[in-house]
């Protein structure tokens, strides 16, 4: 799955070299996924280069992927990250997450929301209760699990932790969704409850790097991130067809 310009992979190869300018620069693939928030990664595996941008992140200007590219190559690298990266990406993710806010308290704001954790296929109350015996021993309390009113696709999950909700896209509530895929999004949004949100000098921490771990504790992990990567094209189509603003 190779969708992403050469001119977002050369940002990459300059951060390689502006870091390491003795080493040679390793092969690298950027593809875009439809994380949980704003999110993104980077791994090596079998010396080529990983990176995963977080779909909501695709419309970025230039100077903000070149800022997301030196924090994520320097946090590979184990290097200093210059404060200027730093700067310029979290203008965009912060506003970005505002807006991810105001849509959501737009589309729940003054109308009676009717919900159900049952889905016309899947029953998340079901899956939870499922997944936290198998997994948490029955120690994760039941927040309240809804279906999402639309079709998200930028978010396949999210967790409240203010109000203890957890939401799921309607997207995956499809027969053509496999019953894991929803479960490891599930899975991910409980561990946001089993791992709450560190904070470190007035910064979040979400996804740590014990998060990164457990998350992999799902049997069918790689399975479920395959799937997620090959049908983003496909959610992104579906959602398209219910969308009315353009956030999700
Ligand atoms: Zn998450």
């Amino acid at each position: 799955m190779t969708e992403v310009t050469d001119e977002l992979r050369e940002i990459y190869e300059d951060a390689f070299r502006w870091y390491d300018p003795k080493r040679s620069v390793p092969a690298i693939a950027v593809t875009f996924y439809p994380y949980v928030g704003i999110n993104h990664t980077i791994r090596i595996r079998d010396g080529k280069i990983l990176v995963k941008i977080g779909e909501i992140c695709r419309d970025m200007p230039r100077p903000c992927h070149k800022g997301l590219a030196y924090i994520l190559v320097g946090k590979l690298l184990r290097k200093k990250i210059p404060a200027g990266a730093r700067e310029v990406y979290s203008a965009f993710s912060k506003s970005e997450a505002v807006r991810l806010r105001a849509a959501e308290s737009k589309r729940t704001r003054g109308r009676k929301v009717v919900t159900s954790s049952k889905g016309s296929v899947y029953d998340l109350d079901e899956m939870f209760g499922s997944l936290n015996r198998k997994y948490f021993a029955d120690a994760i309390p039941k927040p309240v699990l809804t279906w999402s009113a639309r079709k998200t696709y930028r978010i396949l999950g999210h967790h409240d932790a203010a109000h203890g909700h957890i939401t799921i896209s309607k997207s995956l509530d499809s027969p053509s969704v496999p019953r894991y895929v929803v479960e490891y999004v599930v899975f991910h949004e409980m561990l946001h409850i089993h791992h709450p949100t560190r904070h470190v000098n007035g910064r979040r921490y979400n996804h740590t790097a014990a998060f990164r771990r457990d998350e992999r504790k799902f049997a069918f992990y790689e399975q479920a991130e395959t799937w997620i990567e090959r049908n983003v094209r496909r959610l992104k189509r579906e959602a398209a067809e219910t969308r009315g603003r353009a956030i999700e």
